[in-house]
């Protein structure tokens, strides 16, 4: 296989924007990509901490006339490396798009991606630098997708460029109104997904797209059933010939137990006794009792219906009653904060509540806790129960998606199928009857999730692979 140009258009990557795995990934597959040898280029917008000014990402003397609204419009563009890698990233800048105090949960979003999608494609003309294939990542850089497939056509530089368009969550689908064909300078027509003068560039992705893929195998199966594909199964059957399942991988350099800096004990596999100097420091830092031989169970998470928040509430009750611990950090719906602040207030001296987002804490939760939860409704690949194994940290999740994909039930963790706070509340128990009565078969399960391979080494070249068949094409 020779090197390939890799276009990889996102609306997170690590560590300059993340909300959750989306970031993670577009943090960590490119370097993995390039480690393989070939040319991969990222293009992100560039959000306030990018505009602000941040170590390593200088702007660029070009300045980009995007082709929207029958016209064109001006973007700045800044550039950098993504860390500890010859990576090149480039940030689209359009202050009154991309300032903004939140990356998302605008009304005007679907209008702000497409103008980052659009741009994205005018950069890669204006780098002089014609990519084998645009790989692009949820419904924010679909735009780019469908542009590619009709005004694209006969653009002199991108025409015949192929896209692979990666499904990291179906249940956010970018809808908003025909007009913004008309700002893209696109013609084309309504899809049966779509209603009445609508537009989903979720479906749009999975539409237009050489290829679609989702992040892991289990979940490619789900979208394709009525009960799992959001409203775009049928769409997702018919596109089932090119449509994959590549399981995430973890950035093992950033996440490694041994040499994370975030984390205040380093520790192995093989010296785990330095392991539970995290634990005394996070029940420490929680107002915990220093207890060692209390279970310390985790979450961190974004808060949201996805992530089985309604089972997790009456697990949460049940778990205060018994000798155990509990931290959370998450955020999310405000109703939601409100309801686990209420919990830690009413439970101060078993259970911790941060509710809000912390990149240097979430590692010192992985390092400290005995066991991580991750009763999710639905769960397309997940990177919580990676990191937990990774670093120690037992999980206990639903079987459903990449959580089916990548526990191993009283192997690496604990699993449950039924979406219910019984079922959940089980496997919860068996964990934790293990911790307390049978430390070799704890320490195993422990050891064997931290060995666990889940690094970007295969899946990385299974996008190899599909680049390649692409580019063939
Ligand atoms: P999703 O992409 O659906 O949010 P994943 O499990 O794939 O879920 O990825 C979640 C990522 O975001 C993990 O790296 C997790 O540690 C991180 N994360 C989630 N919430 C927080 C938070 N409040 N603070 C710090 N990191 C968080």
């Amino acid at each position: 296989m020779s090197n390939l140009r890799i276009l990889y258009l996102t609306a997170e990557a690590a560590p300059f924007a993340k909300t959750g795995g989306l970031g993670d990934i577009g943090g960590s597959l490119p370097k993995a990509l390039h480690e393989m040898g070939h040319d991969v280029r990222i293009i992100m917008p560039a959000y306030k901490n990018i505009e602000d000014g941040i170590v390593g990402v200088t702007p660029m003397a070009n300045i980009l006339h995007v082709p929207i609204r029958g016209g064109t419009e001006e973007a700045g563009v800044f550039q950098g490396h993504l860390p500890n890698s010859d990576v090149p990233i480039y940030f689209i800048a359009h202050k009154p798009l991309f300032n903004r105090p939140n990356l998302y949960g605008y009304d005007d979003d679907p209008y702000r991606f497409a103008f980052f999608s659009r741009a994205a494609m005018e950069l890669a003309v204006t780098l002089n630098w014609k990519p084998d294939v645009v790989h692009a990542h949820d419904w924010h850089t679909a735009p780019a997708v469908t542009w590619l497939a009709t005004a694209g056509q006969k653009h002199p530089h991108l025409a015949g460029t192929p896209s692979l368009f990666t499904i990291h969550n179906l249940a956010h689908q970018g809808k908003c109104s025909t007009d913004i064909f008309e700002y893209l300078n696109i013609q084309t027509h309504p899809l049966f997904e779509e209603g009445a003068g609508e537009v989903n560039f979720m479906a749009r992705g999975i539409y237009h797209a050489a290829k679609i893929n989702t992040v892991s195998p289990t979940y490619a199966q789900e979208i394709v059933t009525l009960a799992g594909g959001a409203g775009l199964d049928g769409l997702l059957r018919h596109r089932s010939d090119d449509l994959h399942g590549i399981l995430n991988g973890l950035d093992y350099d950033l996440w490694n137990p041994k040499s994370d800096p975030r984390v205040l004990t380093n520790y192995g596999v093989n010296s785990m006794d330095a392991r539970l100097a995290n634990k005394r420091a996070l029940q420490e830092r929680s107002f915990l009792p220093q207890r060692d031989d209390l279970p310390l169970i985790a979450f961190v998470s974004r808060l949201d219906w996805q992530k089985g928040l309604d089972i997790m509430g009456d697990v949460i009750h049940r778990l205060m009653k018994i000798e155990a611990q509990f931290v959370l950090l998450g955020t999310g719906e405000a109703e939601i904060e409100q309801e686990f602040a209420h919990l830690a207030q009413l439970h101060g001296e078993k259970m911790a509540a941060y509710l809000d987002y912390n990149a240097g804490f979430a590692p010192q939760i992985y390092a400290g806790s005995d066991m991580f939860l991750m009763p999710s409704r639905f769960e397309p690949c997940g990177l919580g129960q990676l990191i937990a194994m990774r670093y120690g940290s037992v999980p206990v999740v639903r079987a459903t998606g990449g959580l089916a994909d990548t526990v191993q039930d009283g192997v690496t963790g604990f699993a449950f199928r039924e979406y219910s706070s019984d079922a959940f509340w089980h496997a919860l128990q068996r964990g934790i009857d293990m911790y307390n009565h049978d430390r070799p078969a704890w320490e195993m399960v422990q050891k064997n999730g931290m060995m666990a391979d889940f690094s970007w080494q295969q899946s990385a070249n299974e996008y190899a692979q599909l680049y390649e068949r692409m580019r063939e094409r």
